[in-house]
């Protein structure tokens, strides 16, 4: 049977959020603000829905008081996805806007990278000031009690998870952040959440500031680049062009591919 095809669309959930330039891209424009959005990804094709990425929990967003902020089933319903019917999350990295929402997804199999896990949810380094101010202890307990079932997969480096859709370690901005290689109408398409915060750092190599380990961010800008079958196939996390340049097919919703 020929390998399905899918299409990939973005959703905005918050924003948009005023922040210093260099947050996003390191060390550059140190004088100038720049805007970002939240979003979350969703993969459709050969009968299959995965979501990329649970987007943040409404407690949450109350309490960090989130500018703009929609409940992600609000946004998914959008485009007729019940997020309680969900069954594939990846979960690209533990950081809250990205894991959070995890409830939100209750029948759902998680797919997230084992170093990842097992940093956030066991080493003590990970509760320390610099580490606790990008997660949320909440959504993290709810990982942790998923531990040992079948609604938790951990996976190790590489990973075709459905036919057409694999999963690649990308570690840098985290240190088990994974990216998502779609099979598309166009080629091979990845949906890359914070392995870049905006399109341009694939073109620059200049990541975000938000760095674990830059050596290794580099290595991952070669593999995506080497495996996207094109430049322009290659979706950050954070760029507000990607609400822009897109068919829009809802409120705040686009279909890149
Ligand atoms: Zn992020």
């Amino acid at each position: 049977m020929a390998t399905p095809t899918y299409e990939i669309y973005a959703l905005k959930y918050a924003g948009p959020f005023v922040r210093p330039a260099s947050m996003v891209t390191w060390f550059q424009d140190m004088d100038k603000t720049t805007k970002i959005n939240y979003y979350i990804f969703a993969i459709r094709g050969g009968g299959e829905t995965i979501i990329v990425d649970c987007g943040c929990a409404p407690k949450l967003a109350q309490d960090r008081n989130l500018n703009g902020y929609v409940n992600p089933i609000e946004v998914l319903k959008r485009i007729d996805i019940d997020a309680r019917k969900v069954r594939h999350v990846v979960a690209t990295h533990i950081h809250f806007d990205h894991i959070s929402g995890v409830a939100l997804f209750p029948r759902a199999t998680i797919y997230v990278q084992e170093k990842e896990f097992l940093f956030w949810i066991k080493n003590p380094i990970a509760k320390r000031a610099p580490f606790m101010h990008t997660t949320d202890p909440v959504g993290n307990r709810y990982l942790a009690k998923l531990e040992g079932t079948k609604r938790l997969k951990l996976i190790r480096g590489d990973k075709k998870i459905l036919p057409g859709i694999e999963l690649l370690l990308a570690p840098g901005h985290t240190i088990g952040l994974q990216v998502v290689a779609v099979n598309t109408g166009r080629g091979t398409a990845i949906v890359g959440s914070d392995a870049a915060h905006l399109f341009s750092s694939f073109r620059t190599d200049i990541p975000s500031a938000i760095i674990t380990d830059m050596i290794a961010w580099m290595k991952t800008f070669d593999k995506i680049r080497a495996k996207a079958s094109s430049i322009d196939l290659i979706f950050p996390g954070h760029d507000p062009a990607l609400l822009i340049h897109y068919p829009k097919v809802a409120e705040d919703v686009v279909q890149l591919v």
